[in-house]
Order: C-alpha cells, then sequence, then structure tokens
C-alpha cells in the first residue's frame, strides 16, 4: 500500500489516495467502484485516476494494466476488472458469463459494452451502454448453468493458456460453443 498525491482537477485540493500492489478480489473498494476515484473534500468533485494492481482470488490472480506472467488473467480496462470481481464474489466463472453475454448480444442486444453486475436470485443482472445510456439487462441462471453443464469442457479446451477473457475471446470462439450445444441438444 502506498499513499499518493492527487489535486483536484477542480479546486487544486491536495488528496492523500491510498493505492495498492495487491487486493483481495472482494476488497469492498473494487466492488464498489471507488478504487479508482475520490470525492474532493473541499468542493465535492469527484476525481478518477488510474494504476496498474492485481487482483486476487483462491484460484485466480488478475493483473490490471501489468501483464504479470503469473496472473491468470490480464485485464485493461477498470470497468473489465470490476466485472471480474463482481463475478468472482458471485462464485461464477468469467469464461461462461463471457459467453452468455456474447449470445444475448447475438439475439437481442446489439453493443459490445455489457457488464455482469450482481446476481438477484435466478437471474443474472448485466449492465449495458447503449446510445451513451445504461440500461440493465437480465439472464436466467437456467441459462449459465446449462452452458456449465453442456460445454464447460469446450470452454476449458478453448480458453487453456488464455489470459484475456474478453468480448474479443468469447466473439472469436461463439461459433464453436454454438455448434456444440446444438449437437449436445440433439442427441
Ligand atoms: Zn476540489
Amino acid at each position: 500500500m502506498k499513499i499518493r498525491k492527487l489535486r483536484c482537477y477542480r479546486c487544486g485540493h491536495v488528496h492523500d489516495i491510498l493505492t495498492y500492489d495487491l487486493l483481495e478480489y472482494d476488497h469492498p473498494q473494487i466492488l464498489d467502484g471507488t478504487l479508482f476515484s475520490v470525492e474532493c473534500e473541499m468542493c465535492q468533485t469527484m476525481n478518477f485516476f488510474d494504476y496498474p494492481i492485481m487482483i486476487k482470488h483462491p484460484e485466480l490472480l488478475i493483473a490490471y494494466k501489468n501483464e504479470n506472467q503469473e496472473a491468470n488473467r490480464w485485464v485493461y480496462s477498470q470497468d473489465d476488472l470490476i466485472e471480474k470481481a463482481n463475478i468472482l464474489k458471485e462464485g461464477f466463472d468469467d469464461r461462461v458469463i463471457e459467453i452468455l453475454k456474447m449470445l444475448f448480444r447475438q439475439r437481442v442486444i446489439d453493443t459490445p459494452i455489457v457488464h455482469f453486475t450482481q446476481a438477484n436470485n435466478d437471474l443474472l443482472e448485466f449492465r449495458v451502454v447503449k446510445d451513451k445510456k445504461y440500461q440493465l439487462f437480465t439472464q436466467s441462471l437456467f441459462a449459465y448453468d446449462n452452458l456449465v453443464l453442456k460445454a464447460m469442457d469446450l470452454i476449458q479446451q478453448l480458453s487453456l493458456n488464455e489470459k484475456v477473457i474478453d468480448y474479443k475471446w468469447a466473439r472469436e470462439n461463439i461459433d464453436k460453443i454454438v455448434t456444440h450445444l446444438y449437437h449436445k441438444d440433439k442427441h
């Protein structure tokens, strides 16, 4: 943990901010999104900042904006990092979530910007950015469980040694998974 100085871009007031090299995935500052922002105590303006960090989970080490070789995942945006932490907090697999997102992108919503936010009973909630506005989108837990049941082996195979599990990875692999699901359902 380090203390750094941040000058409010509006009033110039200097704050001490805490930055970390490594944090647990369920640290409250990751989940509530305040890891990279501070409200100015003088003028109440939100100030945003950025730095590389590692996030640790018992099964996954995530590197944000630093391509650490020991990490299992590399992510490049704060939203993607916060999403991964939320996925882990709810006990889901980020690869299955990316495939699920790609399936409903193809069917319902035509945007690459979709982030998992939380599970709510039998629904998975996603935040979608469309026409510069946020929308909430839900998928049933059944759709997630169905993917795990029928395609987990293939998903594991398609993600071997793959550190970047994102929109692009899902887009490259979605056809193989859909074909696989189609054959599973036929037999
Ligand atoms: Zn200020």
